[in-house]
């Protein structure tokens, strides 16, 4: 029976892998690059991409940020929560941040446009942005998806972003109906994937780079990685991650930050 239970398991995953590839003990890029549709089983089949990174965000002192709700690889949501098991391995696939609705959603790097629509359930509303590596200082490229925006953003596909330009909302497109009730829950839901190259695929709301891997967005903020594997060895103090930010009248701090985080800081 096990065996049995085995095969199918094996079958799934290559079947819910034919674009992508579940992420392997091996290290080697290629992980569930979608987190949007926690509705989607496919996603299940591949949740071992997801893996908390003991990353911390550390905010300026003299800033006020607003604070992750839910973080990376979390079992649970804002409230506390847990998230049901049956969809996406019950890990979050990226960190929310609860928010007004409309406030305005910042590029944590400057980047490129290369996808929004209006998504599904557990979606809504999304903007792909696809960041060079020179955007952010990373070794590799990474392509950030905000979702649950209040409308369709104003930049469009092609645009070219800095960091801090706004990309568009907050809201809670997509997040009403179940767990959140009637009237949903306004947050930020922002999932980061690393590629290994500038080229992906797409596959409606889906995008697949080339190597595909998620990644905790708090790792955008780290310094001097080298290589995508070193966030698996960092050092303690490392895994205190330095945040830049935007303030309200756009000044970017520190100054000539390369990455801010998705809200303005006060
Ligand atoms: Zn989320």
């Amino acid at each position: 029976m096990k065996i049995i239970v085995a095969l199918i398991g094996t079958a799934l995953i290559l079947f819910g892998a034919s674009s992508v590839h579940a992420r392997s003990g091996q290290k080697k890029l290629g992980a569930e690059p979608e987190q949007a549709a926690e509705a989607d089983s496919t996603q299940d089949k591949v949740r071992h991409g997801i893996q908390p990174s003991g990353l911390v965000p550390n905010f300026a002192n003299d800033a006020k940020c607003t604070a992750i709700a839910s973080s990376y690889a979390s079992a649970t949501r804002y409230d506390g929560s847990t998230r049901p098991q049956t969809r996406f391995g019950g890990l979050h696939g990226g960190i929310d941040l609860t928010l007004d609705e409309k406030t305005p959603l910042l590029a944590i790097a400057s980047g490129k446009v290369i996808a929004s629509g209006v998504g599904g359930r557990a979606e809504g509303i999304y903007i792909w942005l696809q960041h060079a590596p020179k955007d952010t200082g990373l070794p590799f490229w990474t392509y950030s998806k905000y979702q649950h925006l209040s409308a369709l953003p104003t930049p469009a596909t092609g645009d070219y972003l800095k960091a801090g330009d706004i990309v568009g909302l907050s809201g809670s497109t997509g997040t009403a109906g179940g767990h959140y009730g009637a009237s949903g829950y306004a947050h930020l839901h922002l999932t980061v994937l690393a590629g290994s190259s500038d080229q992906y695929h797409q596959d409606g709301s889906r995008i697949i780079p080339e190597g595909a891997r998620m990644i905790d967005p708090l790792a955008v903020f780290l310094q001097g990685l080298t290589n995508l594997d070193d966030i698996e060895v960092l050092s303690e103090s490392r895994r205190n991650v330095k945040i830049g930010y935007a303030a309200a009248d756009g000044s970017i701090h520190p100054a000539g930050s390369r990455t801010v985080w998705p809200v303005a800081c006060k």
